[in-house]
């Protein structure tokens, strides 16, 4: 069996950290686009070069050059297998990217996972975060900025999923483990697989 998922939710909800386990436990890829990025800038690749200046101000990589780097991947061996994506999409352009891509074969979306934080829950975990990791773009005016970025071009898609029934909210407060197992209790349910 194959599933296709994403993961949503605020800068700080741990999106990238339930990632990793949620992706072992159901045997499918983790694709982050915030990782993939962050890969580019570490290789001054043109393409890191150039989302270096938005990630740098807490604006969202234009579409055109995430919706790219997102299909290139996908086209990979070990996505055809399902997989989770951590971060993508963001915006309702890309949402019709996306589904795009998937059609061309056959293929479909199916469940969105919104790990859901409030605002001053995020600056605290992202100021924490910045003194242990030293990302760049979690300094307060910067997190302050993805913050606002986030209700205005991301909150949005939760909408569209919720339209199409594939939203599964998921509280984000709690340790690792729990929110963890949160999700993995909800997903499974939702796709039948218990
Ligand atoms: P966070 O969710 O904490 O903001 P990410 O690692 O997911 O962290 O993303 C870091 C930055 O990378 C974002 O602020 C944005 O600039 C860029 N980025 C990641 N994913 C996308 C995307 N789907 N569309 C546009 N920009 C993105």
């Amino acid at each position: 069996m194959s599933f296709r998922l994403i993961l949503a939710g605020p800068p700080g909800a741990g999106k990238g950290t339930q990632a990793t386990t949620v992706s072992e436990r159901l045997g499918i890829p983790a694709i982050s686009t915030g990782a993939i990025f962050r890969a580019e800038m570490a290789s001054k690749s043109d393409v890191g070069l150039e989302a270096q200046r938005y990630i740098s101000e807490g604006n969202l990589v234009p579409d055109s050059v995430t919706n790219e780097i997102v299909r290139r991947r996908l086209a990979q061996p070990d996505a055809t297998q399902g997989f989770l994506l951590d971060g993508y999409p963001r915006t309702l352009e890309q949402i019709s990217a996306l589904d795009q891509m998937l059609s061309e074969t056959g293929l479909s979306i199916d469940a969105m996972v919104d790990i859901e934080i409030p605002d001053d829950e995020i600056m605290s975990r992202l100021l924490k975060r910045a003194s242990i990791e030293g990302r760049a773009d979690d300094t307060p005016e910067v997190i302050a900025h993805r913050i606002e970025v986030y209700h205005q071009a991301t909150e949005p898609i939760l909408q569209a999923f919720r339209d199409r029934n594939k939203l599964i909210s998921i509280d984000g407060l709690g340790t690792i483990d729990e929110v963890r197992e949160r999700i993995v209790a909800a997903v499974t349910q939702r796709l039948g697989l218990n």
